[in-house]
């Protein structure tokens, strides 16, 4: 079985066109001047934030998220158009991710964000920009920037007010059908509900809240064992924990108390302090008799604890927990546990991050190549294929630095250097 909370894809941002080289041709004007038009911007990759979403279940049909390249310019100062955007729709509460780098992009934490994670390359330049009084007919032109490709890693860490925690067998999902309009998983074995189930429920003064049934957490979950450390991720963000404990004693240990302490503990031992939020028990089963004489234990035992004996099966006191946990819910209503996360900002992927280097790379006998992010954009920007065009790159590279460091180490009259696709001879 799958997790719906994890989605792997790529983005593209489109690909700005090129710029044109042309010149106006009327009768009776002999030398017209350039009216090369500019490339269009290449479409941008948006994400945001879809309220009705629960899953990221859409978002993992396609392997490829491809934004419009814009068109190339054209004769009479003819602007290319731009590439269309393309926008994806994430739940509340998704964190997206480099997945190469590991480097966290954003978080869609509010219900109207909308980002662009990827921008869309600029267009290139028309020969009619590059006219001066110098150069009255230039064909100096511009490619458009290349887009930007991102391996993306969606994650949801779901957004519930409420997140029920137990030892699998507990009741959770059923306790979760009886108060909300979920229809999770059920039935007599461990670890049935793999993903968290979502519900809305309703409490008798009409409050509504967002309820999760997060699946068993086992001992030394925390630890990486079981399947509990793939969702106590999830518990990070609710407001309040509803502890369910089957008060027969019927899985886990005999001993309820030691059930409660272990689930306790997983939670802990995690990397956010769980223990300091609001805690509801539920003292679960009760309409089975074998369960009285543990829940006179267990009350002895916590007595400062909210504790609520409840049946979901037989759906007793249900009206009583709901109340219960509006009442809690309206005292921390304003209190988020991810304050710091939410103020961050984060980076828009594009061309022109300017985290290139430049290699310059002696291969021997009078053969030079250069590389790097920097050379590559310089050559991918600035088509060598007019002799203005040739002029702009040898600038640029002298600029860089190129020529200096090729001197330094020796480049003789007569070598080849080679970059990416060409080869010029070395004329100093
Ligand atoms: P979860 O693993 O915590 O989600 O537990 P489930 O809701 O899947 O329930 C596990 C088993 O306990 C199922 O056989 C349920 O029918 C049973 N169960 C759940 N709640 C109650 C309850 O309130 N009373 C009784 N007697 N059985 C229950
Ligand atoms: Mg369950």
């Amino acid at each position: 079985m799958k997790f719906v909370d994890l989605a792997n894809f790529i983005i593209k941002s489109g690909n700005g066109g090129n710029g044109a080289v042309s010149f106006r041709r009327e009768l009776y004007v002999a030398n017209g001047g350039p009216n090369g038009g500019d490339g269009g911007k290449g479409g941008d990759v948006i994400f945001a934030v879809d309220e009705g979403k629960t899953s990221l279940l859409d978002l993992k049909l396609q392997k490829f998220y491809t934004a419009e390249n814009g068109d190339h310019g054209d004769i009479k100062n003819m602007y290319g158009k731009g590439g269309d955007d393309i926008l994806l729709y994430v739940p509340l509460g998704t964190t997206i991710y480099n997945s190469k780098t590991g480097d966290k992009i954003a978080d869609f934490t509010s219900k109207e964000q909308r980002q662009v994670i990827a921008i869309g390359g600029k267009g290139g330049r028309g020969n009619a920009k590059f006219a001066n009084s110098r150069n009255k007919a230039p064909t100096i032109y511009e490619n458009g920037d290349p887009g930007t490709e991102i391996e993306i890693r969606a994650e949801l860490k779901v957004l519930a007010d409420v997140g029920f925690v137990g030892l699998p067998n507990a009741g959770k999902s059923t306790m979760l059908r009886a108060i909300s309009n979920s229809k999770p998983v059920i039935a007599d074995y461990p670890f049935t509900t793999l993903n968290p189930q979502l519900g809305v429920s309703r409490d008798n003064n009409g409050r509504t809240f967002v309820v999760a049934d997060l699946p068993g957490l086992i001992e030394g979950a925390s630890l990486g064992k079981g399947l509990g450390i793939q969702f106590l991720k999830h518990i990070e963000r609710c407001k309040i924990i509803c502890h369910v404990i089957d008060m027969t004693g019927n899985y886990g240990t005999e001993d309820v108390i030691k059930n409660y302490e272990l689930i306790r503990k997983e939670l802990s031992s995690y990397r956010i302090d769980l223990t300091t939020r609001p805690e509801i028990i539920l003292a679960n089963k009760i309409d089975e008799e074998e369960g009285q004489i543990n829940l006179i234990y267990f009350k002895e035992k916590y007595k400062d604890k909210v504790i609520i004996e409840t049946s979901g099966l037989k759906k007793q006191n249900i009206d009583k927990l709901l109340l219960t946990i509006g009442d809690t819910l309206e005292e921390y209503k304003d209190k988020t546990f991810d304050l710091e996360e939410k103020k961050e900002l984060f980076k828009v992927y594009g061309f022109d991050d300017p985290d290139g280097d430049i290699k310059v790379n002696n291969l021997g006998n009078g053969k030079w190549s250069l590389s790097g992010e920097t050379i590559y954009r310089v050559y991918q920007k600035t088509p060598t294929t007019t002799y203005d065009n040739l002029l702009l790159f040898n600038e640029k590279l002298k600029k860089l630095g190129v020529y200096d460091t090729l001197r330094e180490r020796g480049a003789k009259k007569g070598d080849m250097i080679q970059l990416f696709d060409v080869e010029f001879e070395w004329m100093d």
